[in-house]
């Protein structure tokens, strides 16, 4: 036995909600597979999605439905249109927020430096829906320093770069590119860089968070300290927080691709390990754009997360509800599901990890 139920959740807009008239549908199938906890979808990007009134009424509703209600923010950017592909890709985000900008001097669209205004902006997010009763927030995965990828990334503005100097007069006068290329062969370099990446998460996180609320973290797929990730340290920082592990490959291309599959698993074990609780890790299960990844497929992500040890089944759609056929699938798959569950022994996360991650979305 292993020892850790099954759980679900779920996150959606509380507008989508809202304008729904047939919501009671949505609700009926959420419960079907027994999802406890939903997170409503806040603060995207630097906009709310509704009102506070709206998204506390939103709240209200759920609870009377049985369910956990907690929030969800999108906080610094992806980098990539990756809430709703049918709209183009916003340069900006929040109001007075400055951009990236990568090795080359070029801002990245839709992705934020952390600053003072992005900080006091997202503080006062925060402050507001702890007043209306959440005690949790889930940070969607583009809270990072950089995009998927292998290489080291972070931010290279004229504030970091002048930042990375003072932090490091060794290295004065040094260029961006020259931080990028000497990395390569000079291990003190890039730790030193990627250090200073994850404190500017760091630092969000800690300068955002009022008492009583909780942050909650959902890593990208093989994110680590190259892109301002240091799993390990948001560990010290917030001892009661969930993590969400990245996954990647929401759609039938990159699923069942050759490396799909160990793509997967080595993102989810190597990530898992870092974690180093599995009572407090979530999956990644996704489709996106809705429907890429088929709901056979998607019940075989389920599978996969269950085999690497994960229990807590993390369903995600971006600002799309997950259409009817997905949950149906996952319904008529519980049985199944909750016996692997029950009968695969759990990984020890004690042994340190060794394999790297696999390469592949
Ligand atoms: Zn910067």
């Amino acid at each position: 036995m292993s020892g850790l139920p099954l759980q679900f959740t779920y996150d959606f807009l509380p507008s989508l909600m809202l304008k729904d008239k047939d919501f009671g549908h949505k609700i009926k199938l959420m419960k079907s597979v027994g999802v406890s906890t939903v997170w409503i979808d806040c603060y995207l990007t630097g906009e709310w999605d509704s009102s506070l009134e709206d998204i506390a009424r939103c709240r209200r509703i759920l609870m009377d439905e049985g369910f956990e209600v907690q929030a969800l923010n999108v906080p610094l950017g992806h980098g990539s249109q990756a809430l709703d592909p049918s709209q183009p890709l916003a340069f900006t985000t929040g109001e007075g927020w400055s951009n990236r900008v990568d090795s080359e001097g070029n801002p990245w669209p839709s992705t934020t430096c952390v600053d003072d205004k992005c900080i006091a902006d997202s503080r006062a997010v925060l402050e507001s829906l702890r007043e209306i009763g959440f005690t949790r927030v889930f940070y969607d995965d583009d809270l990072r320093m950089g995009v998927w990828g292998p290489q080291l990334q972070g931010c290279f503005c004229d504030r970091c770069m002048k930042r990375f100097e003072r932090l490091h007069p060794q290295y004065a006068g040094i260029t961006r590119r020259e931080i990028v290329e000497r990395s390569r062969t000079d291990p003190a370099l890039a730790d030193a860089w990627m250090t200073m990446q994850c404190d500017s998460v760091l630092r969000f996180l800690d300068e955002t968070t009022p008492d009583g609320m909780i942050p909650n973290f959902m890593i990208m797929h093989n994110g680590d300290r190259r892109h301002g990730l240091d799993i390990t340290r948001m560990k010290q920082h917030f001892p009661d927080a969930y993590f969400r592990i990245g996954e990647g490959h929401f759609g039938d291309g990159s699923f069942l691709h050759p490396l799909g599959r160990s793509a997967i698993e080595h993102s989810i074990r190597k990530q898992a390990h870092l974690v180093g609780d599995l009572s407090r890790t979530w999956s990644e299960t996704t489709t996106y754009p809705v429907g890429d990844l088929s709901p056979e497929n998607f019940v075989e992500k389920i599978r996969i997360e269950i085999g690497c040890g994960l229990r807590n089944i993390f369903l995600m759609s971006g600002t799309v509800f997950l259409f009817d056929e997905y949950w149906h699938a996952v319904r008529d798959a519980l049985p199944e599901l909750r016996e692997m569950a029950a009968n695969t022994p759990l990984p020890d996360l004690t042994v340190p990890y060794k394999d790297d991650f696999v390469w592949h979305l």
